[in-house]
């Protein structure tokens, strides 16, 4: 066929716009350009042009260097010569579609093959169209990680499920860790390169039978068959992705999955993932826990939570909640020292409830600096009211979360509580736990230096527990160390009594006082003042008093009655 004669046949069928096209010789895959515009496909490889098997070596080189990763083994399958003329046979056009990075940019490019036919009807060449259709596909694909993009995610998978009705499939719904702050950190470029990353990671070679695609943000989401999910889900894949992420040369991440598993078909996508975001954020400030799976109950607990949440602000107006205090005494003399402020809410609705029930709540949703300081200026507005009524008072110590710990006006607000109320601050002792040393060590240092320095003496509470460390104890300036309440739940095991005995001659060693608390037996007492503990609370001596209970309580342990009694 001559030059002319094929400029027509392709001039005819390409009736859209491309940026590059190529003539490819079937009989030897030699190929040429047809516009000479190329700018697009093979513009860095011109020199292959009418070199025989150009085609099938442009073809390898482009699909291992351009394409995104997770469409290589398509764009691989779908180039192949022998697929494509399966494909072009009958005259038909083919089309075949994938994303292509270039210098970080993920566009959305399309290839069209057409044959044409000699004029004995014999298939000669065909033609390899190529155009950057990213403007019409944008929405798609996912401009940065190539992945498809919420709406495409939901659409394809409205279709899986309408496909396969008793197919069980999962949803997986997964989410980086503070990825604000490492954006913030790094700079939104390296933050760009995580995403990248993590998208690449979560595609390759998986299965073929995963959806995937990027939810918004650095949020992930996957739809696959069940099977397929829990292979993704065992130990040796996430151990698999740790060890990858270890080694990509970026600032190290931590995902967070939630998982709704077996699907209801009859439900939307979206109310499917927002299902597996349930469990998703159930964990989100759960350290350690990397995975979770929704359930019914889950979804009843946080609408619960949801339900506190709404209520809190009235609770403290309202003053829903009260201070109850718990007395301590000194292991040798038995005579009460001092006290422990421990919240409780009042419901009208649910009743009584425990700090534990929602105090963890409001270190998530920050409710818990309103809280801890209106517990501290009730405590010393009490003080004063005891004191007013001439009634010998104690040293009572508060509790201060992390985030109460790190207010910026901490101190200042510390000295009006005490000033208003007329009493001094060796009155108020701040329990602080180890989840502080997640602060800025110099600073939380500087700080607790200066709240000693005005009086206030620092208790770390909770020593002992899970993982403590030992280092804490010459790290932190502090006045007592109150050992956790484990020590006495596990008091018949011989190595916890060991570490119990060495926590407190350690601590000692470093000018500590020590407290024990969770003590409710006249055997843990013994031992206990054995070991040379100074302090004990727990309910041997009292269970957390209520304000009228606790101020009968003062006047009946008063040394003024103490010695009046004897
Ligand atoms: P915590 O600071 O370790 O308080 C000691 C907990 O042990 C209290 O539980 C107390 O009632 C309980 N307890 C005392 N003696 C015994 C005993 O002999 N046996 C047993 N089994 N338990 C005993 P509570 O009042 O339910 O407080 C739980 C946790 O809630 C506290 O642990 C503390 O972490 C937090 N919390 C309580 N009030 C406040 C507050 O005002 N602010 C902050 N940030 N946290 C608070
Ligand atoms: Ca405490
Ligand atoms: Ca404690």
């Amino acid at each position: 066929m001559d030059k002319d004669r094929i400029a027509q046949k392709v001039t005819d069928c390409l009736c859209e716009e491309f940026q590059a096209v190529w003539i490819v010789k079937i009989e030897d895959l030699s190929m040429e350009p047809f516009s000479l515009n190329l700018k697009g496909m093979l513009a860095e490889r011109v020199d292959l042009i009418n070199k025989l098997n150009a085609y099938e070596e442009a073809r390898q080189w482009y699909v291992k260097t351009l394409a995104v990763p997770q469409d290589r083994k398509n764009l691989d399958e779908q180039t192949k010569v022998k697929h494509v003329l399966e494909k072009i046979k009958d005259g038909r056009i083919y089309y075949v579609e994938y994303s292509r990075q270039n210098a970080g940019i993920v566009n959305y490019n399309q290839l069209l093959y057409k044959g044409i036919e000699n004029d004995e009807g014999i298939l000669e060449y065909f033609i390899l169209g190529f155009r950057d259709i990213d403007v019409r596909k944008n929405a798609e694909r996912d401009n940065l990680t190539g992945l498809y993009t919420r709406r495409t995610f939901i659409a394809k998978a409205e279709k899986m499920l309408e496909e396969h009705p008793d197919e069980q499939y999962d949803i997986m719904m997964s989410d980086i860790v503070d990825f604000k702050v490492i954006n913030e950190t790094y700079g939104a470029s390296i933050g760009d390169e995580i995403l990248r990353w993590t998208g690449e990671y979560l595609t390759t070679n998986k299965s073929d039978e995963l959806l995937i695609g990027r939810y918004g943000g650095d949020q992930f989401v996957i739809m696959c068959p069940h099977d397929v999910m829990v292979s993704i889900c065992d130990s040796k894949t996430q151990n698999a992705f740790i060890e990858a992420e270890q080694n990509n040369n970026l600032p190290r991440i931590t995902i967070k999955y939630g998982i709704y598993q077996n699907v209801d078909h009859t439900q939307t996508i979206i109310s499917l993932c927002d299902k597996a975001h349930i469990a998703l954020n159930s964990i989100k400030h759960h350290y350690g826990k990397s995975l979770e799976f929704y359930s019914d109950k889950l979804k009843e607990e946080l609408d619960t939570n949801h339900k506190i949440e709404s209520s809190m602000h009235q609770a403290l107006e309202q003053e829903q909640f009260k201070v109850f205090y718990q007395p301590k005494h000194s292991a040798e003399t038995g005579e009460l020292i001092g006290a422990e402020a421990l919240i409780r809410w009042v419901h009208p609705e649910y009743g009584f409830m425990s700090p534990a029930s929602f105090i963890p709540l409001f270190e998530t949703n920050g409710f818990i600096v309103e809280t801890d300081y209106y517990v501290w200026k009730k405590t010393c507005e009490n003080m004063k009211k005891w004191k007013n009524k001439n009634i010998d008072i104690v040293p009572v110590s508060v509790n201060a979360s992390k985030l109460t710990f790190n207010q910026p006006n901490l101190i200042h607000y510390l000295q009006s509580i005490v000033s208003e109320n007329d009493i001094t601050p060796d009155m108020l002792h701040i329990e602080i736990t180890e989840t502080l040393m997640e602060s800025n060590i110099e600073s939380l240092i500087r700080k607790l230096t200066a709240i000693r320095a005005i009086g206030y003496q620092v208790e770390l509470d909770d020593f002992g527990s899970g993982y403590s460390s030992i280092n804490i104890l010459s790290t932190l300036p502090m006045d007592i160390v109150k050992l956790d309440m484990s020590f006495m739940k596990q008091f018949g095991d011989p190595k916890r009594a060991k570490v119990l005995a060495a926590c407190i001659r350690l601590a000692k060693e470093l000018g500590y006082k020590t407290i024990s608390e969770g003590v409710e037996y006249a055997e843990q007492h013994e031992l206990l003042e054995i070991l040379g503990v100074d302090a004990i609370q727990g309910y041997y001596y009292s269970k957390p008093l209520c304000e009228n209970e606790f101020e009968e309580y003062l006047i009946n342990h008063s040394p003024k009655t103490d010695s009046a009694q004897s």
